[in-house]
């Protein structure tokens, strides 16, 4: 493992320059797997904010990215794409040691990182506007333009995956930037700006302020020298976000939590559907916004299915993301281990039954680190908090129903919308039920697989707007209708 075991001084970046806090303030960064201390991460100020987005204002007001070519545009993409590939194992290893996630999910989010990349550079080139038929001798077209000054917002369960989901997009389109990481996970959002700058992207337009959400987040979403807002985070801080964007009625787009269904028919490949349960919530830990965190299952499996999942759930092994034969990783931060173990008690507490797991691990090698066992509760009810709410961690509840009709209302009964599934061999059942889940990243006898060509994003409280795909970048445009009138003569509504 070629990993730099020192500490990293990490960095801002504002107007082209790198920077620490003025008054010196940081936030030091752990090894979730370890409590090594790995980075030390300055904390900017309200006024060192609005510094970052007076550089990106100037940059957007000067034209010199929107004013680009979008060959020219696409060429920075990819070329940041090539960066990201030629450095693809420093930032896995990176990634790994900032979040505690596996080796082989940081791979992905890499690899993926650059194919987000250069999606949205050949996006940009296809053709895009429209022209309306009008009733009058003009004519009408639609164009796109970049919104100005994009504030972008990412939570630290995929660092480095979710700020490109939106940088690619917000760049491709024009647009200039204020970014902001979480600040337990800031290391990959260094690395990434200073790929961005290594490719020569303009001064100002791409500028990086770490810091508290309350301080800097806030002022990101306040401001009126910012025009959209485009915020992955639990679904509290978006309310947040979205108050404090009315000021000037800025554009948001809203990537939130969840709590997904993940529906079992009796009918359904027995073992592929336990499989893709398990993935569906234990992948990255539960820390997934999407994760299949409520099992539904056809009453006269039940037994069989909970039996099955439990034996597997107590073979998964959970350790250090960098051991070859971890396969569930640490949880990010002891906050959040906390509070997901706190909710296992609330679990416990509301009368459910703990079928596997529910404890901090702390055995040789691991009691440093931030570990918990895969955790499933079953004879749960609708109403218990574990039921309702999003715990954002490796923990299940597993539910029982008797028909179609009841899977879809138990599946229904939340407050979120992001994800569901479906497992079936009935083809016309699956598409039958998965249409009545109101949910906006659905699967049939599959969970998880998503690709940058498909929109993301939730109903409800999960979020407004979509990630990714062509509705990925119309986030970051503006639309705007010309007229051209082709009967050059005075109008005559006013006689004289
Ligand atoms: P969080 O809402 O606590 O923080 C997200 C970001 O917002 C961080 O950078 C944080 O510093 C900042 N922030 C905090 N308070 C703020 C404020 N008042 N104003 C502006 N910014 C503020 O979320 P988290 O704990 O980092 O991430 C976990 C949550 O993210 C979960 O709810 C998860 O479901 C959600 N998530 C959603 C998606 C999706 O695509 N829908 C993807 C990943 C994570």
């Amino acid at each position: 493992m070629s990993v730099d075991t020192s500490v990293l001084e990490l960095k801002m970046f504002v107007n082209g320059e790198w920077k620490t806090a003025k008054n010196g303030d940081e936030n030091i960064v752990i090894n979730p797997a370890t409590q090594e201390v790995i980075a030390r991460a300055p904390r900017a100020t309200k006024e060192e904010t609005e510094e970052a987005i007076a550089a990106a204002r100037a940059a957007f007001e000067s034209g010199i990215w929107s004013g680009l070519t979008t060959h020219e545009r696409a060429q920075y993409l990819n070329k940041i794409a090539d960066k990201i590939d030629e450095k693809f194992e420093e930032l896995v290893n990176l990634e790994v040691m900032d979040n505690g996630k596996l080796k082989a999910e940081a791979e992905f989010d890499v690899a993926d990182a650059t194919t987000c990349f250069r999606y949205y550079a050949g996006l940009i080139l296809t053709p895009e506007g429209e022209t309306y038929q009008v009733p009058e001798n003009v004519q009408a077209m639609v164009v796109r333009e970049p919104v100005g000054v994009a504030g972008l917002i990412v939570p630290w369960n995929f660092p480095l995956l979710m700020s490109v989901w939106k940088i690619a997009p917000a760049l491709a389109a024009g647009n200039t930037i204020v970014y902001k990481p979480a600040e337990a996970t800031p290391i990959t959002a260094m690395k990434l700006v200073e790929i961005i700058e290594e490719v020569g992207v303009p001064q100002g337009v791409m500028n990086l302020v770490m810091g508290r959400g309350a301080v800097v987040g806030q002022t990101i979403a306040e401001s009126h020298d910012v025009d959209m807002i485009s915020f992955t985070g639990s679904t509290n801080v978006g309310r947040e976000i979205m108050k404090a964007a009315a000021g000037n009625l800025k554009k948001i787009s809203l990537e939130l939590g969840g709590k997904s269904p993940n529906i079992i028919f009796a009918d359904a490949d027995f073992e592929t559907a336990v499989d893709y349960a398990l993935f569906g919530i234990f992948f990255g830990a539960g820390q997934v916004c999407s994760s299949g965190s409520r099992i539904l299952v056809e009453e006269s499996i039940y037994d069989q299915f909970v039996e099955r999942y439990i034996e597997r759930a107590k073979q998964i092994k959970v350790g250090p993301g960098m051991n070859e034969d971890s396969q569930v990783g640490a949880i990010a931060s002891e906050q959040q281990m906390n509070a997901i173990l706190n909710y296992i008690e609330i679990g416990k507490q509301e009368g459910a039954t703990l079928a596997c797991g529910g404890s901090r691990l702390l055995t040789d090698g691991l009691d440093q680190g931030f570990f918990i066992e895969p955790t499933a509760f079953t004879n749960v009810t609708s109403d218990m908090r574990i039921v309702k709410e999003e715990i954002f961690g490796p923990v299940v509840t597993i539910q029982k129903f008797k028909s179609e009709d009841e899977a879809i209302q138990l599946a229904n009964e939340t407050d979120f919308g992001l994800a569901g599934a479906v497992f079936s061999n009935d083809g016309a059942k699956a598409l039958r039920v998965i249409k009545q889940v109101r949910a906006g990243i659905t699967w049939i006898n599959a969970y998880h697989p998503t690709y940058v060509e498909a929109p993301w994003g939730g109903y409800k409280q999960s979020g407004i707007g979509r990630s990714l795909g062509t509705y990925g970048l119309e986030d970051f445009q503006e639309i705007k209708q010309i007229n051209i009138n082709l009967n050059v003569e005075p109008v005559s509504w006013f006689p004289g």
